[in-house]
């Protein structure tokens, strides 16, 4: 018998990456499977690739084939290497480039000498002050290195060494080396109850759920108000889930800002958990895989890329705060981690779940037309209030002499907050909101060099930074087009915020939370912890405090100013407000004291803010869809956005009509085309960007077109990338 495989090769060109066929020498035969990672040769070179077909000949086949040359350890689930070629076809991109992401990073298991107790009869001397340190330490933790040793007893590694020798001489302690878990961190433990009284809404959602998954598994949307006790729901499930021999996926829009809910499924399901994200070494990375694929995770969280994760026997796959931007892969290879559970769930036979106290307007949407199960949490639990919120117009605080960011109210309302001994969250929307530099007598704007971006100022350094490139300079006195020494700076970043809170209250200890403050890996789990601790009174924070965040304590929100989404070139920017105030004010009033919040505005009669503020939540999805029907616009119709970039505006602009016209005579009747016009970030990185943006009521038009574009690229100076369902159009 003569057994051939398709190989997908890892390789670079873009219109090499296919499936082609090798031999599978005889001695793999009885052990080669789909999903294999094999290392074959392509082009003269070795490269890897992952076996995604095997097929049995009679015969020896016509042409010569090249063999397998080996075979490797690890070994994607055929579930996987389906949903690849699913997505590949949707998307039209290599299927490869999916294959990657779910393939383990190149580590290896982690080997190292640990200490353990072999006998606990046999007595330290009392002289033997650290050989005693050290043992009691191994008898509390278990089997431990000597440099976790050393580091938590602040002993020296050598002292610690001598007593671990001298230990073993005694017959007290053994060695051995072995393979360690590395341990992705996590905070510790807030007591998650494990006899919360349900509330009577809670049960009826576990029940419908429950129900669901063991009828027809049909995907199903939780509405839960902010506060609502969504997690409890979503541990119920998963207890349900795993009765029934099955595992579970839960995903959240990013890790680091649920550091709660990570602890809390660690404490309710001990030793099941394992975690994946994008700031794991690729150590943790490895290990975390392997207890996956192995089964012994049997609930899996992490941020859009453990969509991929390797589970078997999935049951259910949980999506929470459902309507995020970051479930969408903002690059190559474009995907949406909510189609992509879709695809997944339906042809593994399992439950899709998606949570959120603002869906996105699509689920919205299909849960109203049936497509979706409805599940409803319209009270906080507790009996608590939903926060009381009032719009704040700053046209009108200007008209009466206050030019400052913080209106009278919200003043007055940190204050009270303050001498109460509470705590207040100021929100502030990265986006468009940064602190730009302008003259007042030119309207000369600093921007980067290499991208068409205004730089943004720092007034720890002073300089202006670009955020696309890191482009830096010294912020300049002069405007350097007029000389004006009018030269301002304008908006407010979290840094000023912090700065004006520190002059109007010198005493009050602040934490500010943002991209530059929480670069560091496990900073911002550690400020979001000591917030919660009360180690500051008030937060100041972008998008990363809008989330899922449970503080008790918190009574005052205050968003500085609502519009910043408001003005974004999106179709979305009215929804994206929306969800935004909604889920910061989320964020108070969440222990006994009722929450209060302010939205600043410059626009109090728009109808994004006005509806979140009366908390009109089916008044805001009714207008919008109006909206979105009459402009043609998701859920009404599937979108695609090619992209275009190069270094010469010229070339790009000309690469981009000629791909229009290719299109236009296909498909003119079936997509309407839109475009080439200057992306709204029209240079970034030296790079000219154009889009063409299309629109079909049909999506198997759109997915030809990607897979239709993927063979005509071929202007190596210009690249084109496709993003089917976009979430941005920058
Ligand atoms: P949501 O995600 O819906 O905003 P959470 O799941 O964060 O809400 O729950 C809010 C808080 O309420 C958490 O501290 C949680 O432990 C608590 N909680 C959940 N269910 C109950 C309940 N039945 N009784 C009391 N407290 C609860
Ligand atoms: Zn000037
Ligand atoms: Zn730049």
């Amino acid at each position: 018998m003569i057994i051939t495989a398709s190989v997908a090769v890892d390789v670079k060109h873009p219109r090499a990456k296919k499936e082609y066929s090798y031999l599978v020498p005889e001695h793999l035969t009885s052990s080669i499977n789909v999903g294999d990672l094999v290392c074959v040769p392509f082009n003269n070179v070795r490269v890897s690739g992952v076996v995604t077909q095997l097929t049995e000949l009679n015969q020896v086949p016509k042409f010569k084939l090249k063999e397998i040359i080996s075979k490797e350890t690890v070994s994607l689930p055929n579930s996987l290497v389906h949903l690849s070629r699913e997505l590949a076809k949707y998307y039209g991109t290599a299927l490869i480039d999916f294959l990657k992401l779910m393939l383990p990073p190149k580590a290896s298991t982690k080997n190292l000498t640990v200490y353990f107790i072999s006998s606990v009869d046999k007595a330290i001397s009392n002289k033997a002050f650290i050989q005693k340190q050290v043992c009691e330490f191994i008898v509390k933790n278990g089997p431990s290195t000597a440099q976790n040793i050393s580091e938590q007893l602040e002993i020296s590694i050598s002292s610690v060494r001598s007593a671990l020798t001298a230990l073993i001489e005694k017959g007290i302690v053994k060695k051995e080396y072995r393979a360690v878990r590395r341990k992705p961190i996590v905070l510790s433990a807030e007591d998650s109850s494990k006899d919360i009284k349900l509330t009577e809404q809670q049960i009826s959602a576990i029940e419908t759920i429950n129900n669901i998954f063991s009828s027809s598994k049909k995907t199903t949307l939780i509405y839960g108000v902010t506060g609502s006790g969504k997690t409890e729901v979503y541990i119920r499930a998963i207890q349900n889930v795993l009765s029934q021999g099955k595992r579970a996926l839960v995903l959240v829009p990013e890790i680091s800002l649920t550091p709660q809910m990570l602890s809390i499924f660690h404490q309710r399901f001990p030793g099941k958990t394992a975690v994946i994200h994008s700031r794991l070494s690729p150590g943790e990375r490895f290990d975390e895989w392997q207890r996956i694929y192995s089964g012994s995770a049997s609930v899996v969280i992490g941020a859009r890329s453990a969509v991929f994760a390797p589970i078997q026997d999935l049951g259910m796959i949980i999506i929470d705060e459902e309507h995020e931007a970051s479930y969408k892969n903002g690059e190559h290879p474009y995907y949406d981690a909510r189609l992509v559970a879709q695809f997944r769930a339906k042809h593994e036979n399992a439950m899709l779940l998606l949570g959120s106290a603002t869906p996105s307007v699509e689920s919205f949407y299909k849960a109203a037309k049936g497509e979706y199960a409805l599940v409803k949490l319209t009270k906080r639990v507790s009996g608590r209030p939903l926060p009381k919120m009032e719009i704040i117009d700053m046209k009108a605080e200007l008209k009466s002499g206050n030019c400052h960011i913080f209106s009278r109210k919200l003043l007055a309302g940190i204050k009270a907050t303050l001498e109460a001994d509470k705590q207040v969250i100021l929100f502030l929307n990265r986006r468009g909101h940064s602190t730009f530099i302008i003259c007042r007598d030119c309207g000369f704007v600093l921007k980067c060099r290499h991208c068409d971006i205004s730089l943004t100022y720092h007034f720890n350094e002073k300089s202006a930074k670009c955020h696309y490139c890191g482009y830096t300079v010294k912020a300049p006195d002069l405007c350097p087009k007029c000389n004006s020494e009018n030269i301002r700076y304008f908006g407010a970043g979290t840094e000023k915020i912090e700065q004006e809170i520190r002059r109007f209250f010198p005493d009050c200890r602040t934490l500010r939370i943002d991209s530059d403050s929480t670069s560091k890996k496990g900073s911002m789990e550690k400020m979001l912890f000591d917030f919660k601790k009360g180690a500051a009174q008030i937060l100041i924070g972008t998008q990363a405090v809008a989330k899922g965040l449970d503080f008790p304590n918190v009574a005052l929100v205050g968003i500085i100013s609502a519009d910043t989404a408001l003005n974004m070139p999106d179709f979305r920017c009215g929804e994206r407000t929306f969800q935004l105030i909604t889920q910061v004010a989320g964020r108070a009033g969440r222990g006994d004291t009722p929450g209060r919040v302010y939205v600043q505005t410059y626009a109090p009669e728009s109808f994004a803010i006005k509806a979140a503020c009366n908390l009109n939540i089916s008044g805001f999805y009714q207008d919008e869809l109006k909206m979105r029907y009459k402009a043609v616009y998701p859920p009404f119709c599937h979108i695609l956005n090619i992209r275009f970039k190069g270094r010469h505006e010229e070339e790009v602009k000309r690469e981009a009509e000629n791909i229009r016209a290719i299109l236009y005579q296909k498909y003119d009747k079936e997509a309407e085309i839109y475009g080439p016009v200057p992306a709204p970030k029209s240079k970034i990185k030296e790079n000219y960007r154009y889009n063409i943006l299309l629109k079909s009521i049909k999506i198997q038009v759109l997915t030809e077109i990607c897979n239709e574009l993927q063979t005509i690229n071929d202007n190596s100076r210009v690249d084109i990338a496709w993003d089917m369902d976009p979430q941005d159009l920058l």
